[in-house]
């Protein structure tokens, strides 16, 4: 499917290339052919993909009408087609790696793929510069601003200056003979408690032994990953594999799209295999409410408009399952935003955003906000606690209606529909 999609992208290229004239078409593969001298480096262990930020490098930016670190920062440096060149010339050593200015332009993206979205060639200019910071830290480059982030690993296994995973917490479950591993976020058990409730509150509805393990678990490593510290995200994949394979659950829960991705996708790629199934809340909501285990049949006579994480939407191409859930709740209507599903806009917080660059975090915040309360919902949704901190935060600098308790997670209002208490 991945290689249809990628292929139907590139076809116009084909037909580009079927209507030069034979001269043209000559000089042009003859180029092609002496384009590899472009895609080899001499910097020891450079990992990154020089082919696909060659070909970013030379695009005319086809994808920065719609990319939000060039709309909000109005800089065309740190356009996507310019932060591949940058970082093509820091490749092929033409501008050294510890370069400052360079350095933080490798640091002017979210994450958020919208960029792939429109890019022709389906190149993710966010994944290149995943990339380029990961050869960052090989160097120990990382900027200080950083530092941070990893010193907490190494202090409470999580990103946050407080321990969320401790003995202590009121999120630390661990039932006999458990058949699901809530695997709550960071993020979630910090600053969206109310939507680790609801979902604790759905499964004891619905009789569900689980586990938090919050005495033995770490963070899933996304934060560290995206802002080059993959080796330290490595090192939380082989822990997070230990407790979580050892835990003999049958699924793995995760109420945070980062989380699913690192624990499905990216662990598989670097070889760390999760035994368990790994689902999100949403669509483990909506299975049992189509095996009529979760019946949620009291009226939630609400407006709502949905914000579409980013890595659901681009990220995985999913974008159905939470409209489906919604649609089984009576009385809720769902009005969408401007932009919505794929075309979604991120909320300002990926990639590590909010602590590098944090005046257009917030900027981008706000925008995303203005164009979910466009129909003045009763309630914003989400099915990402990072995307609701980030609508929290632009809040408070925000001049328009307060939406401060307005911002909710679908569980949220799964729970209200069933009745539940949290
Ligand atoms: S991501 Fe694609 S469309 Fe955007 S600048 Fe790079 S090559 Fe061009
Ligand atoms: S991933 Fe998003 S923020 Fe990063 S370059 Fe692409 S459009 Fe810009």
């Amino acid at each position: 499917m991945e290689i249809i999609k990628k292929f139907s992208k590139q076809k116009w290229l084909i037909k580009l290339i079927m209507d030069m004239d034979k001269e043209d078409r000559g000089n042009m593969l003859a180029g092609y052919k002496k384009r590899k001298r472009y895609y080899t480096s001499n910097l020891p262990d450079f990992e990154v993909n020089l082919k696909n930020l060659a070909k970013c490098a030379l695009c005319p930016d086809m994808c920065g009408f719609d990319a939000p670190c060039l709309l909000i920062s109005k800089n065309t440096t740190l356009s996507p087609q310019n932060k591949s060149r940058l970082a093509l010339f820091m490749g092929m050593e033409r501008i050294p790696m510890d370069n400052p200015s360079a350095i933080s332009v490798l640091y002017s993206c979210m994450n958020c793929d919208a960029c792939k979205h429109w890019c022709p060639m389906d190149i993710s200019t966010g994944e290149l510069m995943v990339e380029m910071r990961g050869e960052l830290e090989k160097r120990d480059l990382i900027p200080e601003k950083l530092h941070h982030l990893k010193n907490r690993i190494d202090d409470n296994g999580s990103v946050f200056e407080k321990a969320p995973y401790t003995e202590e917490s009121e999120f630390n479950i661990d039932m006999p003979n458990s058949e699901v591993f809530y695997y709550i976020g960071c993020v979630s058990a910090t600053e969206r408690k109310s939507m680790v409730r609801a979902n604790i509150a759905l499964l004891n509805h619905l009789k569900v032994k689980f586990t938090t393990k919050f005495g033995d678990r770490n963070c899933c490593g996304s934060p560290l990953y995206k802002v080059g510290y993959k080796s330290v995200a490595k090192d939380l994949a082989q822990k997070n594999k230990d407790i979580i394979n050892a835990s003999k659950t049958k699924i793995v829960l995760t109420d945070c799209p980062a989380c699913m991705n690192m624990l499905k996708s990216t662990y598989s790629d670097w070889g760390v295999k999760i035994k368990p199934k790994i689902l999100h809340f949403k669509d483990f909501i909506l299975d049992k409410i189509e095996k009529g285990e979760l019946k949620p049949d009291k009226p939630v006579d609400k407006v709502i408009t949905y914000h579409d994480p980013c890595i659901f939407a681009r990220g995985l191409g999913e974008t159905e399952i939470s409209r489906e859930v919604f649609a089984k709740i009576p009385g809720l209507e769902v009005k969408e935003a401007y932009l919505h599903g794929e075309e979604t806009r991120c909320c300002g917080y990926g990639g590590g955003y909010h602590v590098t660059n944090k005046e257009l975090s917030i900027k981008e915040g706000l925008i995303r906000l203005d164009q979910l309360r466009k129909h003045s919902p009763d309630y914003i949704v989400s099915t990402c606690p990072t995307c609701e901190l980030s609508f929290l935060e632009a809040q408070k600098n925000s001049k328009n209606d307060k939406y401060t308790d307005k911002i909710k997670d679908l569980s949220e209002i799964v729970a209200e529909s069933l009745g539940l208490n949290f």
